[in-house]
């Protein structure tokens, strides 16, 4: 059985269009039309965060497209979070790499970039902005590879697709020639190249937690990728802790995106990310939720911060 879950990271130098690129794929989605909720700009709620005093966390968006869920999950761009961007990457199964078609790659896109080479996560590259006057997506697709080559890029991800077209405007191709229509191509693309996720739908329920987020009604949610089985609201689940201990719980909500644009959501399946409330006050990441409290814990290695500053 094919599972039709996409599940991807983003990375962009800051203005590179990251926020725009998703809303407009939201939009071709459909999501925008249906949900009041994402009117919002899906990403952009790092100043509440900031705020509320939060610790700024990356973000998660499903885009409903053909049948398709394809998630894409933010990743900061600091080297400051170099352990978060390493969970991000162990979550998703490629990337999209946003490029301005007039600046090129810059300084923040490289970190982030050699992580997810590192972790052999296929690429797809997005070059943005070609409605800028100054736009010049050949130079910019040989800059790209220059950099892919610098960062010790396997053959398979040498050969990453590149996709061309302005997020603003609505439309991506696959040659910087082609017609402008819309964002399809794009969409196609990502369905088509990034892998489905690696996930047994016939599993009991059990997942690794890979962030925590917060909800001001219901409090902690564990996010991650749902690795076996399906969950869902009601469902009774073990939290099995790093230290050996366990503890029950019953589901009390199910997000299918979060950060500030957080959806209710009927569930979490196979291969899907998922936010999980479930009333467990100090639920930490690494820790696993399963279905029965029988089931071995999810490996998890800890990152340490890292000590190479931004290059
Ligand atoms: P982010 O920081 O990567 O999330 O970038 P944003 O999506 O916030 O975009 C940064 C700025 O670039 C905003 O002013 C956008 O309106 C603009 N922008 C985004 N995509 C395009 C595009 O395709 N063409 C042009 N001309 N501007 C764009």
């Amino acid at each position: 059985m094919s599972l039709k879950i996409r599940n991807l990271a983003i990375i962009a130098h800051v203005d590179h269009g990251k926020t725009t690129l998703v809303d407009q794929l939201l939009q071709a989605g459909g999501t925008y039309r249906d949900n009041q909720a994402t009117q919002e700009r899906a990403m952009d709620s790092m100043d509440l965060e900031k705020e509320k005093g939060i610790t700024i966390k990356a973000k998660n968006t499903a885009i409903l497209w053909e049948g398709y869920t394809i998630n894409i999950v933010d990743t900061p761009g600091h080297a400051d979070f170099g352990a978060e961007v390493e969970r991000v990457m162990k979550m998703v199964d490629g990337v999209l790499l946003v490029v301005d078609a007039a600046g090129g790659p810059q300084a923040q896109t490289r970190f982030v970039l050699r992580k997810a080479l590192q972790e052999g996560l296929k690429p797809i590259v997005v070059v943005n902005k070609l409605d800028r006057p100054l736009s010049n997506p050949q130079k910019v697709h040989d800059q790209v590879l220059e950099l892919f080559l610098d960062l010790d890029a396997t053959e398979e991800q040498f050969e990453a697709p590149f996709s061309y077209g302005s997020a603003r405007d609505g439309y991506f191709m696959d040659s910087p020639d082609d017609e402008r229509v819309d964002c399809t191509p794009l969409l196609k693309k990502i369905v088509e190249f990034i892998p489905e996720p690696a996930a047994d739908p016939d599993a009991p329920f059990h997942m690794l937690v890979s962030n925590i987020e917060w909800d001001s009604f219901v409090g902690r949610v564990a996010v991650g990728k749902v690795l076996g089985g399906s969950v869902k609201k009601g469902d009774t689940i073990w939290l099995l802790r790093k230290d050996g201990t366990k503890q029950q719980s019953k589901v009390m909500k199910t997000f299918s995106y979060s950060g500030l644009a957080t959806e209710d959501s009927e569930g979490g399946e196979a291969g899907g990310i998922v936010g999980i409330a479930a009333g467990i006050e100090d639920i930490d990441i690494g820790e696993t939720l399963a279905a029965t409290k029988e089931q071995d814990p999810l490996p998890f290695v800890e990152i340490d911060p890292p000590t190479v500053s931004m290059e």
